[in-house]
């Protein structure tokens, strides 16, 4: 799990989802669903009471704090959906 601050904490898994280009399912909005290494893992984008924008992986990396291709590829997703609800 890490807190989403700023879009440059993306750029490097954002590079690596581009040449690996991960599937994303979506399951319901912020819950995806991100093709791996190992099958797939689940992505939580959710807001903590605080208002911080917190991302859950189901992936060793992301246990450990990291910013994982999986979450960076779930988030772009998320990103423009949450763009065409408020747009809505
Ligand atoms: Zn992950």
């Amino acid at each position: 799990m890490f807190v989403l601050k700023g879009i440059e904490q993306l750029e490097k898994a954002i590079a690596k989802a581009k040449k690996i280009r991960p599937r994303v399912e979506f399951v319901n909005f912020g819950r995806y669903q991100v093709s791996g290494s190992k099958g797939f893992y689940t992505v939580i984008c959710r807001k903590d009471e605080r208002g911080y924008k917190v991302v859950d992986c189901t992936c060793k990396g992301a246990e450990k704090g990291l910013v994982c291709y999986h979450a960076a590829s779930a988030l772009s997703l998320h990103i423009g959906l949450a763009r065409t609800r408020q747009a809505a």
